[in-house]
């Protein structure tokens, strides 16, 4: 393995010092190292951060390799500087027995850009009338501890109390698409001001509030861990802060896209747009925002969701809804949270790979710690072109916006990802 000193680097926004990558970790951090033995990489100016993990990822394979695949996927998390992805069960097959899991598990091990954590379905087929195969899927290889339906609610709240009752065994996580599906029948964007005007069918916002009222209730009286995805509205904010305070074991998320775009968007009649929950209003983005900062919202998930170009570039009504988020999500944070280093490595690593018990992830680089870290140049600015994503997808909601932030190195294990800004294969 090639040893690296890297020098100058400030770690999570500290004072600038050098670290030693031997073997697999950090093995020395102070300022004035020397390794005859080692790659010197010049980090003056540079951040480090404990490698990024992204908790809602959808890879698309099997089933949809010509959006994504794990290799792409990884790829993109590494240029986006993740060392982890947790992968969504919706693919085809829906990840709802060992045997899916396990096959999404040896992919990301075989492309070995990122460690890919395989998500079990809640239910068999995501088809929300019987449990899937929950204890086969945590026994696995793949060792699956987040169970989810994402893409689809768990609406009925019998079979979500069983759920939760059922990982409690292995302290296992559902996490929640809160989405009460009949009151977003035909629904294609945020119901308010903007959809009257559009003539569009709306969202409400009390669909999301609902369920997640609903859980957060149930995860009590069950006392397990429940996850809310993707957060998108100030009354689910509201929902979270007043569980959290009676002790309710949950955890939330909240999308780059979500913290930054609002429905207006939608005017643009482009489908880029177009996502599920759908953008919200700047009254709820600002709730959003304060909801990070304050730690109800507990993490950034990115929902990467790629898709092919006939699934997307067509008719508003028509279009899959879903964004491109690996490699922008870091950029996006830094422009909604400023330099808030220890924040944003709480909020994209430490906390998320908690949430999943990744062992080794979310450690800021320490003596003895897996180098799972990956090296920010705060100062560089960006514009994204989608014909240069790693992602075979193209649907990014940031084409040819100038983004703050660019990812330099990525290190997986004390292995490079990435180096000078591209990856390493
Ligand atoms: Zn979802």
């Amino acid at each position: 393995m090639t040893v690296y000193l890297i020098r100058n680097v400030s770690v999570v926004g500290g004072a600038p010092t050098d670290l030693l990558i031997r073997d697999g970790v950090v093995a020395e951090t102070g300022a004035g190292l020397t390794a005859p033995d080692a790659t010197v990489l010049d980090a003056t100016g540079l951040v480090a951060l404990p490698g990024l993990v992204d908790l809602h990822t959808h890879l698309r394979e099997p089933g949809r390799e010509d959006a994504e695949t794990v290799e792409s996927g990884s790829r993109a998390a590494a240029l986006g500087g993740y060392t982890a992805v947790c992968a969504m069960a919706n693919t085809s097959p829906v990840a709802d027995t060992a045997g899916v899991v396990e096959q999404v598990w040896r992919l990301g091990r075989e492309a070995g850009l990122v460690d890919v954590q395989p998500i079990g379905a809640v239910t068999v087929g995501l088809a929300g009338e019987r449990l899937a195969e929950l204890g086969a899927m945590a026994d696995s290889a793949a060792r699956v501890r987040i169970f989810s339906d994402d893409g689809h609610c768990v609406a009925d709240p019998k079979l979500m109390r069983r759920a939760l009752e059922y990982v409690k065994a292995f302290d296992g996580v559902v996490a929640q698409h809160a989405e009460e599906p009949r009151l977003t029948e035909g629904a294609q964007m945020h119901e308010g001001e903007v959809s009257t005007r559009l003539g569009l069918t709306g969202w409400p916002a009390v669909a999301e509030e609902a369920i997640i009222a609903r859980d957060v209730l149930l995860a009590e009286h069950v006392g397990s861990r429940l996850h809310i995805c993707h957060v998108s509205t100030a009354g689910s904010v509201e929902v979270l802060r007043h569980a959290k305070a009676r002790g309710v074991k949950v955890t939330a998320e909240v999308t780059p896209h979500h913290l930054l775009l609002t429905d207006e968007k939608a005017t643009t009649y482009d489908p880029v747009y177009k996502v599920n929950p759908p953008l919200r209003t700047a009254a709820d983005i600002a709730a959003l925002r304060a909801a990070l900062a304050e730690g109800v919202i507990d993490i950034v998930a990115t929902d990467h969701a790629p898709h092919a170009v006939e699934d997307k570039e067509c008719e508003w009504a028509y279009a899959r809804p879903g964004m491109l988020g690996l490699e922008t999500a870091l950029s996006i944070a830094l422009d909604v949270l400023g330099p808030q280093w220890d924040l944003i490595a709480e909020r994209m690593s430490r906390a998320p790979a908690r949430i999943a018990g990744l062992d080794g992830h979310g450690l800021d680089p320490a003596p003895g710690v897996p180098a799972n870290l990956t090296l920010v140049d705060p100062a560089a600015r960006r514009v994204i072109e989608p014909a240069e994503l790693a992602s075979r997808s193209r649907n990014t909601p940031y084409a040819r916006m100038t983004l703050p932030g660019r990812i330099v190195a990525t290190f997986l294990r004390g292995e490079p990802t990435v180096l000078d800004g591209k990856a390493v294969r």
